[in-house]
């Protein structure tokens, strides 16, 4: 059974490092590694700032 994959994996804009986020976030998710801003919280499915790349099964 197949459902919409919680974990995105998210490509940096600014340091270009991938990185796996949740898909519904309760806060904003900012790169590990620089600290950009990849994903803002929506109160749905983030809206992302990076790029999506692919999506992480459970
Ligand atoms: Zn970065």
């Amino acid at each position: 059974m197949r459902g919409p994959s919680p974990f995105w994996i998210v490509k940096c804009p600014d340091c270009s490092t991938e990185q796996t986020i949740f898909s519904r976030p309760a806060t904003t998710v900012n790169c590990t590694v620089c600290g950009a801003t990849l994903a803002t919280p929506t109160g749905g499915r983030a809206k992302l700032r990076g790029e999506l790349l692919r999506t992480a099964g459970a």
